[in-house]
């Protein structure tokens, strides 16, 4: 056989996964197939790679398109594994919230407290525990719950108006669960995460999918649900990161998300609010928050710069998902979904719409890697 008809014939065979979105679970399940010899095709409906961490570049700045996205882990085998796909800076997520143009530090520690009750010593403690008391017996609702974790004046000024605004709803009529804890800080670190490893891929987290798909076969623009039939015809498995309820054509009903929605603006200055988050924690500024994306990366003195503003909106059918709701009524119709899923034998569901699930990103990284683990 010549080399012509080897490689006609090589065409012809089968994938051994097609792999269904190009978001960071895809791209590492990707990967590790590859490595391991399989044959792959991912394919994405999007026309780009990199799922919700996709950054564009936009004149000299990684624009984060689908929300503000910080890699921090406690997974040293998730950190080793990233990075050999791209070098991380020293960014250090140091929110800043502003209310009525007072502004403090989150998370809540002693820069906050000096600003909200003028103390400059960790005898504070006593003072939040007092506000604490206010409530008695168990909290019926968010605003019982955040109450009786750091009291009311921190709640009224940095929790009241954020939550609202992100759950369209009053944080009374919000249910209790919504916030298990709030961390509290009696020193000066303003770090908000408490992770061993944290920083943003040098280049944007597009150059580092990239990297993970480097000599895998990527087709863009394609719908997997669009011919379905075809699509299985062309490998043994398939790995699915789209919606699972999509998959099943909403046979039992749809899944509820939150939305966001983002207005990007080029503003003419350097530095517009020395910060890459600032949280706008009152209820009269309709968005949550302001996000300048050159402050993610260092070393840029660009004349200008780009600012998204980002606002929590509700979600509906066609809307792009981002938050799931994991209330009863959602968790349980995941549940029946999910039994579906356990019956489609050459189908693996993964990432945050196949499990819906909010996964932080190296939880998702660590689970397409253990998918892997256990297809071996
Ligand atoms: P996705 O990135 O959504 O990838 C799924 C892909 O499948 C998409 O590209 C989609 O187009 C494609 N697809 C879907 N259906 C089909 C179909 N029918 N045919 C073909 N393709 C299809 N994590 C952190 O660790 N730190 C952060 O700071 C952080 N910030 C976040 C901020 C926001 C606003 C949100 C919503 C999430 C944040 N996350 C953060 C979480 C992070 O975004 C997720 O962990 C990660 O994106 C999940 O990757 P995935 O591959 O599961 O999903």
């Amino acid at each position: 056989m010549g080399f012509r008809e080897i490689e006609e014939e090589y065409q012809q065979m089968k994938y051994d996964y097609l792999v269904v979105g190009a978001g960071l679970f895809g791209a590492v399940f990707a990967e590790q197939a590859k490595s391991s010899g399989k044959r792959v095709l991912v394919i994405d409906k999007r026309s780009h790679v990199a799922g919700n961490v996709y950054t564009e570049n936009i004149r000299g700045i990684n624009v984060h398109k689908y929300g503000a996205h910080i890699f921090h882990t406690n997974n040293s085998d998730v950190w080793n594994y990233v990075q050999r796909f791209a070098g991380f800076n020293r960014y250090t997520n140091s929110p800043v919230a502003n209310y009525h143009g007072e502004l403090y530090s989150l998370p809540f520690n002693m820069y906050t407290f000096n600003k909200m009750w003028g103390v400059i010593t960790p005898e504070q403690e006593a003072k939040i525990a007092k506000q604490c008391q206010e409530i008695s017996g168990e909290p019926r609702n968010l605003e019982e719950q955040a109450i009786s974790l750091v009291g009311r004046d921190i709640y009224e000024k940095l929790i009241k108006g954020y939550t609202q605004k992100q759950w369209g709803r009053p944080c009374n009529e919000l249910p209790a669960f919504i916030i298990k804890r709030l961390p509290v800080r009696l020193t000066f670190d303003n770090n908000y995460f408490n992770a061993l490893y944290q920083g943003i891929p040098v280049g944007g987290y597009t150059k580092l999918v990239e990297n993970l798909l480097s000599g895998i076969e990527v087709k863009l623009e394609t719908d997997y649900l669009e011919d379905k039939s075809y699509f299985d015809s062309l490998a043994d498995k398939i790995v699915y990161t789209g919606a699972i309820d999509a998959y099943f054509d909403y046979s039992l009903g749809t899944l509820e998300y939150r939305s966001l929605r983002f207005e990007n603006e080029l503003v003419n200055v350097n530095n517009f609010q020395g910060n890459a988050v600032i949280n706008y924690t009152d209820s009269d500024t309709p968005f949550t928050r302001i996000i300048e994306h050159k402050f993610f990366e260092f070393g840029d003195d660009l004349p200008y710069t780009i600012i998204t503003r980002e606002y929590s909106s509700e979600w509906k059918p066609g809307d792009e998902p981002y938050y799931p709701v994991n209330d009863e009524k959602n968790s349980s119709l995941y549940s029946e979904y999910k039994t579906m899923a356990e019956r489609e034998e050459h189908i693996i569901f993964g990432g945050r719409l196949g499990e819906y699930k909010y996964y932080d990103m190296d939880q998702v990284i660590a689970s397409a890697l253990k998918t892997w683990k256990r297809e071996l």
